[in-house]
């Protein structure tokens, strides 16, 4: 049972020597009288910013889940379920949810968030647009930001696994959508494939609220944030009236000791803004609901969705630590057994 450990805990930049390839020895078997364990293939596993963050001795976030030197990491999955002691659970049911950076895995039957009844579309999308990150990005922005047809938005790491759907989600709206990502290729994309209206290269652009004005001389009505930073100062000085920051993410500062300072945010007071911190799991209770809104979409094509799929556990620690420079274009996906 190969697995992907952390080695040791992280600071700085993640590298790969922080993590190790080994060949594990969990018994491959649901123990004895078990009603809530199952053992799970996994098919796909999610390669996610969030990781970084539970690499610290003392992460700032609580998932309900932490990592260790020495064990594997945890992580969302796509998985077929080998033996289940759990009742609600029987063999090769095909499920998502928490799993660990290994080929099978024995968790408790809790961490399964859904089980898979819809196959007519990619498995690896349980892990992105049918997965924790799609469910970011609706609960985020229909729920959190109210959006209204017209109204204008900005979405930073607008390539990523969010922020193309966030991006999407405006457009089906009726908003007018501008995205940032970090190379003319991403541009290329968002605005030809994914349907943006504009899109820049944040690391061309020397000023960025130079940039903002560019794209919206009349404001911003609400601004997705995935990155923080010099990306949000500028942002504060662009924000309508009554303009929403809904903050999902700070990819930029997930490696730093000492944060960046933000020098705007009095702007929240002169615009009047709403900005709001949110987790997805407060989410899921939407899944159905989601469910029924994104699956006609992706059938009938209205939605797309990138995928940058690498094989195999050797993989992982070169793409999550790729997630830091921008080296994925689109939902990053570990093949570990596909179906
Ligand atoms: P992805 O892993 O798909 O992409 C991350 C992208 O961020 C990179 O490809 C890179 O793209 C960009 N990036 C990396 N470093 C920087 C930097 N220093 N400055 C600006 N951009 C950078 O991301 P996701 O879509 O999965 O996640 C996006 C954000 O949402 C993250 O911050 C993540 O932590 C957060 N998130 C929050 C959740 C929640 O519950 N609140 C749930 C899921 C995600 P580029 O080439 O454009 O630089």
């Amino acid at each position: 049972n190969k697995q992907v450990l952390l080695k040791n805990y992280v600071t700085g930049f993640p590298k790969e020597s922080d993590m190790e390839i080994v060949e594990g020895s969990i018994t491959l078997k649901v123990p004895e009288g078990s009603s809530d364990v199952v053992l799970l293939k996994n098919l796909y596993l999610s390669c996610d910013p969030y990781m970084r963050l539970l690499m610290y001795k003392d992460t700032p976030v609580s998932l309900g889940f932490h990592y260790s030197p020495g064990s594997p990491l945890t992580a969302f999955g796509v998985s077929k379920v080998v033996e289940s002691g759990d009742p609600n659970y029987k063999k090769d049911d095909l499920v998502w949810g928490v799993t660990k950076w290994e080929e099978y895995s024995l968790v408790p039957s809790a961490q399964i968030l859904f089980k898979i009844d819809h196959t007519d579309v990619p498995l690896s999308y349980y892990t992105g647009i049918l997965g924790m990150p799609g469910m970011t990005a609706y609960g985020g922005f229909f729920e959190l930001g109210c959006p209204k047809k017209g109204e204008k938005v900005f979405v930073s790491a607008a390539s990523g696994a969010v922020g193309q759907l966030v991006g999407q989600f405006a457009k089906l709206t009726g908003c007018y959508v501008v995205g940032s990502a970090g190379s003319q290729e991403k541009v290329d994309i968002l605005k030809n494939k994914l349907g943006f209206d504009e899109a820049f290269n944040y690391k061309e652009e020397s000023n960025l609220d130079a940039a903002l004005k560019r794209y919206f001389p009349e404001g911003i009505d609400i601004y997705f944030e995935n990155v923080g930073g010099k990306t949000l100062d500028a942002v504060l000085l662009n924000m309508r009236s009554h303009g929403r920051i809904l903050v999902c993410g700070m990819i930029s500062q997930y490696n730093l000791s000492q944060a960046e300072g933000v020098t705007n945010m009095a702007y929240l007071i002169y615009k009047e803004i709403k900005m709001q911190g949110f987790i997805v799991s407060q989410f899921y209770p939407l899944y159905p609901k989601f469910l029924e809104f994104i699956l006609p979409h992706i059938r009938e094509g209205k939605i797309a969705y990138v995928e940058d799929i690498v094989e195999g556990l050797e993989s992982g620690p070169a793409a999550l630590v790729g997630l830091f420079s921008g080296q994925n274009f689109g939902k990053k996906v570990l093949a570990i057994a596909p179906q």
